[in-house]
């Protein structure tokens, strides 16, 4: 090891660590989320660069890598092998993907039946250049697949070993109830951020009871929490932020507002910034993991700022105040949700991931 990254890693801080039933290792509870090094809806990507960002996101500590097939249609799955198979030491990863979306002329929908996910599952493992999943997540839930046939196929995979834990993602608690009398289940991924609260009253509660984690998603609500948007940032391309909702003119001001208020409250309190409060509180809500979503590696410089402390009650009561005063306008992710087809042999009718 040169003597430079040496010294870099004696002054990191020690990422913090959660144990994933299932896969039966600890996690880092920072992940790695790779839809935008996937370029689609993101306004494209570097490639260089999405390989360089995912190898400096192993270098600082961080051991859960989150990919899908949708992500750039297989594009960020390619990248992820590729960064794993350079780095060395798959066994030190963990790789989480999804199935049951497809996709066509740029259009994605939900398939989430068994005869997909066992294309699928060998078409991730050629991109991804392993043998084995550790965390294989059912994208969204799909209402012209019954849940039991879904969870009937993973709980196949799991058993033969080619998948280490279970997941679930977008689904209710009624949903992974239903799941759970067909196959275990470990992992359920879930929109959470600081302005995306809504698994706080259901999901959450539900993870405790099961001893499910929580990978939550969009961690810096698809970058505002960054702190880096102004009123005049513009996205390019096929960039999702183009027609996000918290993005268009009315309540991107109110949000805009809301991360000024939320950074001087972190400057104020710790001496932190908007982006590691945001991170932070994600860690303080229990069995969670943050997926935070990066493209460059400087974008990961702040992983120390989010480690080693914790937010105070009195702070988040704070942060209700002034989120309730600022944001009178909220809206949730819903957004994000792909179409159903409309027949179970029929393909997509919009595009969304
Ligand atoms: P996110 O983590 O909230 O935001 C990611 C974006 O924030 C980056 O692409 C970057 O955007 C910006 N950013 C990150 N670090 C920054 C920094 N230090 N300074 C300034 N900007 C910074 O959103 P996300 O990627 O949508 O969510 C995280 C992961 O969750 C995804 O990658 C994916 O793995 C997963 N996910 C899953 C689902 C699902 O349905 N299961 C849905 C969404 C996401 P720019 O570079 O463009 O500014």
């Amino acid at each position: 090891m040169c003597d430079r990254r040496a010294a870099r890693l004696m002054e990191q801080k020690v990422m913090e660590r959660k144990l994933i039933r299932g896969v039966g290792v600890a996690s880092s509870r920072i992940g790695l989320g790779t839809w935008s090094i996937g370029g689609w809806m993101w306004g494209g990507s570097d490639d260089a660069e999405a390989v360089k960002t995912i190898r400096t996101a192993l270098d600082r500590g961080i051991t859960l890598i989150d990919t899908a097939p949708a992500y750039g249609f297989g594009r960020s799955e390619e990248l992820v092998g590729q960064a794993v198979a350079e780095q060395g030491g798959r066994e030190r990863v963990l790789i989480a993907t999804k199935a049951g979306l497809g996709w066509h002329a740029g259009a994605v929908y939900r398939d989430a039946s068994a005869v997909r996910i066992r294309t699928e599952i060998e078409d991730s493992l050629r991109r991804l250049g392993t043998s084995y999943i550790d965390i294989y997540q059912v994208h969204w839930p799909d209402p012209l697949v019954p849940v039991e046939e879904t969870a009937a196929q993973l709980g196949r995979l799991f058993e033969r070993g080619t998948i280490r834990a279970i997941g679930v993602s977008n689904f209710s608690p009624e949903q992974m109830e239903t799941f759970r009398a067909v196959a275990p289940l470990h992992v359920v991924q879930s929109p959470y951020n600081l302005f995306e609260r809504a698994i706080e009253t259901g999901v959450l509660p539900y993870a405790w009871r099961r001893g499910l984690t929580v990978l939550a998603y969009g961690a810096l609500c698809r970058g505002l929490l960054s702190g880096r948007m102004r009123r005049d940032t513009r996205f390019l391309g096929d960039d999702l932020r183009q027609t996000d909702p918290k993005f268009q003119p009315r309540r991107y001001g109110q949000y805009l507002a809301a991360v000024a208020a939320l950074d001087r409250l972190a400057h104020e309190r710790y001496g932190k910034s908007v982006l590691a409060l945001a991170i932070r509180f994600i860690l303080d809500q229990g069995p969670t993991i943050a997926l935070w979503g990066a493209r460059r590696p400087d974008q990961l410089a702040p992983i120390d700022d989010v480690l080693g402390w914790r937010l105070d009650d009195e702070t988040r009561a704070t942060i209700d105040r002034l989120l309730a005063e600022l944001v009178t306008d909220p809206v949730g992710p819903e957004f994000m949700a792909p179409p159903a087809r409309e027949t179970a042999d029929r393909g997509p009718v919009a595009l969304r991931s």
